[in-house]
């Protein structure tokens, strides 16, 4: 069975590794590849993000390119950052990410690199920006979930832009996923992070959006993978389901 993690953050050196438990995971990314394998997942996308503040948003894009020399193209597909701080910066790694045939911003995380702003900030016409280059090439926009970030008339202005929502979370969230996902065909929501573990979740998104909208992943190294495997067959979805959400939605969303 194809299993493509949508959502995870892999690493080069124990800077990167956001594993909570030390000594819980490889420390290699080759090591990291086969626990994934092991576990599952027969295909991995996401972002680099560090622990180090310092490291700049170019080298950490950078980091997923040579992520992607060394795990494979056919393993790992490279998630990119930009920032509505750094608008020219953003441009210039939406172009370079693009000449690479990367297709995939984020997960962004706005708790980490300076983007704390998100949640109550005014740089909503410097993401407009980025994002009108990023749906020219096609781009999809993977983003940690904030309830109270101003996000839908970002959407509303990039409705050819497919926008995917990390973490279903809790009982209190997500109506704001289905009611989002009702009025915006463009938004999809991924599985990984807090929420699966209530039972039911995953049906219940399935019947109020449909199982082309929900997209599987972890959140490794933070989660177990295994785990969120189990979560989604213990749902029992029948195959066609299952599918869509193991991999089919996030191929036909990246051109894997
Ligand atoms: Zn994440």
């Amino acid at each position: 069975m194809q299993i493509t993690d949508f959502h995870m953050h892999p690493w080069l050196d124990q800077s990167q590794n956001l594993v909570f438990y030390p000594n819980t995971v490889p420390d290699s990314p080759l090591g990291m590849k086969k626990h994934l394998l092991d576990n599952g997942v027969t295909h991995a996308c996401g972002s680099v993000i560090s622990h180090d503040k310092s490291v700049s948003m170019r080298r950490l894009n950078d980091m997923a390119l040579e992520l992607r020399d060394i795990l494979g193209a056919d393993f790992y597909t490279p998630g990119f950052h930009i920032h509505p701080g750094h608008v020219e910066e953003s441009l210039e790694e939406i172009e370079r990410m693009h000449e690479q045939g990367v297709k995939l911003i984020g997960e962004v995380v706005p708790y980490f690199h300076g983007w704390n702003r998100f949640s109550a900030w005014d740089c909503i016409d410097e993401l407009n920006v980025i994002l009108d280059a990023a749906q020219k090439h096609g781009m999809v926009f993977s983003y940690h979930t904030i309830t109270d970030w101003p996000l839908e008339p970002v959407i509303a202005a990039h409705p050819d832009m497919v926008f995917v929502a990390a973490h279903p979370g809790d009982r209190g969230v997500i109506p704001m996923h289905v009611e989002r996902m009702k009025k915006f065909p463009n938004v999809y929501l991924d599985l990984s992070g807090t929420g699966i573990f209530r039972f039911g979740v995953i049906r219940h998104l399935v019947d109020q959006v449909g199982a082309d909208r929900i997209l599987f992943g972890t959140d490794y190294p933070i989660c177990n993978p295994e785990m969120y495997v189990h979560a989604v067959l213990g749902e029992r979805l029948g195959d066609e389901a299952t599918r869509m959400i193991f991999h089919d939605n996030a191929a036909r969303l990246l051109g894997l």
